[in-house]
């Protein structure tokens, strides 16, 4: 129940990245009321235009040496609001059996469901159990964690505190509370490709080179390419022209530069690097350059026993037998990954970036117990 009141008071934080209007703040209170040793740790951008809160959160068991530690990971940021509600997006609104507002789907709801269950756990157990509960809370998660997961990751390196296996606390479920749990991400890689030619009247093929005409060429050259398909854990991998840019609007100028930015999903048939020499080869025969910027590479869960524990702590809960996916977006845990395991786990993601987001105020209470149960089994099986 108390995941009522903690998520009540966490949405009333107008915390659009990257603001936190105390968001950090009411978690940091509720955590330390429990027990926990926390620490809001500020990261500074190079430039220091720009400083987000973070928390780290850590509960020791009476051997915590050695001794498995489970983290949970969640953002507090959310999205900007827009226009249209039917109610106050940063209200806490109640109604008709759901919470209302910004971020209660991605991802306050999340927070206070483990936040909760760690306090009952705790509350149960105190520290007779082998092991450590770690909670991070990061502040940029909507605009790609500059200072925020990576940071906090990094900080956790440094002070030897990084969880063993780590839940993310991110919308995962489908239709129902329970139907799916995301063991894995594909990777993203954004990639940037101008073509610079020269000018000039359309009806004099000589005097010009056609820079559009080139990037089209290449796109076409993409959208045809056979991509491999081997591991059907991930969706195939796909690459998608997303913004196509051109300077010229008249109807008998040929442009001098054109670009398109591509966005690829990949499964674990690709490395970025392998991506990379693909996209160089097409875009050399075509005279077009290249710029790349990787988002995160694609990552898995493979330890069964943290699946298989979430699984049925669903199951006791919900009845439901999740499917276990590696579609989605990506999250936080793309940054985690290459540290621990990592399983994300939560309420529905239909209403997540849209105006009225709720979710079902039992789903928000059942995630709770689910997190609970799963800790009990975490712990102590
Ligand atoms: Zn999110």
């Amino acid at each position: 129940m108390k995941a009522i009141s903690l998520c009540s008071d966490l949405m009333k934080c107008k915390s659009v990245t990257p603001h936190d209007d105390g968001a950090i703040s009411v978690i940091d209170c509720f955590l330390r009321s429990c027990g926990f040793e926390t620490k809001m740790l500020t990261f500074v951008s190079s430039d220091k235009s720009n400083a987000v809160v973070n928390l780290f959160a850590n509960f020791d068991g009476r051997s915590a040496e050695g001794a498995p530690s489970l983290g949970f990971l969640g953002h507090s940021d959310v999205v900007p609001a827009g226009d249209g509600w039917d109610t106050d997006p940063f209200g806490a609104v109640q109604n008709d059996g759901y919470l209302v507002g910004r971020g209660i789907a991605d991802m306050k709801g999340g927070i206070a469901a483990f936040c909760s269950a760690a306090a009952n756990f705790v509350r149960k157990r105190g520290h007779d159990f082998s092991g450590a509960i770690k909670i991070l809370i990061t502040g940029d998660e909507e605009v790609g964690s500059p200072e925020g997961a990576r940071s906090l990751i990094n900080w956790c390196c440094e002070n030897n505190q990084l969880p063993m296996d780590c839940i993310i606390g991110e919308p995962s479920s489908k239709i129902m509370l329970g139907d799916r749990i995301y063991v894995g991400h594909r990777g993203s890689l954004n990639v940037k490709a101008k073509s610079v030619g020269k000018q000039g009247h359309v009806a004099y093929p000589a005097g010009y080179i056609n820079s559009l005409a080139n990037v089209c060429k290449f796109v076409a050259n993409i959208l045809d390419y056979e991509w491999k398909y081997k591991d059907h854990r991930f969706p195939k991998t796909n690459a998608e022209p997303t913004l196509l840019f051109t300077t010229n609007y008249a109807a008998n100028v040929v442009p001098d530069l054109s670009s398109v930015n591509i966005n690829v999903r990949f499964g674990s048939d690709y490395s970025a690097e392998g991506l990379k020499r693909i996209f160089t080869e097409i875009a050399a025969r075509f005279g077009v350059e290249l710029e790349f910027e990787l988002n995160g590479n694609a990552y898995y869960c493979y330890d069964q026993r943290l699946v298989s524990l979430l699984a049925s702590a669903i199951e006791s809960i919900t009845g439901i037998s999740p499917q276990f996916s590696a579609a989605g977006g990506t999250s936080d845990g793309r940054y985690m990954a290459s540290h621990c395991n990592i399983i994300e786990f939560g309420v529905q993601d239909a209403t997540i970036h849209q105006k009225n987001e709720k979710i079902k105020i039992d789903d928000l209470l059942n995630l709770e117990r689910i997190y609970e149960t799963f800790m009990d089994k975490y712990f102590f099986n």
